[in-house]
């Protein structure tokens, strides 16, 4: 058991220390379904992204669009998937 929770320190600490050398960029939006403010960390190299994001308060899925322009954030859409 100490095994475990010794390897996934190690684990998280790599996880953190890759966002930050990423420069990634936390954005906060609305949940389409339970309207639950939202953190999502966005990755500015990329110009144009959409992707899927489980919802971290009710668990559903929202499709994220997310436009940078020279790694400054100028669009942002979180949409419900079942329209
Ligand atoms: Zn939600």
């Amino acid at each position: 058991m100490l095994t475990v929770n010794f390897h996934w320190v190690i684990f998280m600490k790599q996880i953190s220390s890759t966002i930050n050398s990423l420069s990634m960029l936390e954005h906060f939006y609305t949940c389409p379904y339970c309207w639950e403010e939202i953190s999502a960390l966005l990755d500015p190299s990329i110009s144009n992204q959409t992707y899927i994001e489980d919802c971290e308060v009710c668990c559903n899925p929202i499709e994220l669009q997310v436009i940078f322009d020279r790694e400054e954030l100028i669009g942002f859409e979180a949409r419900d998937i079942e329209q």
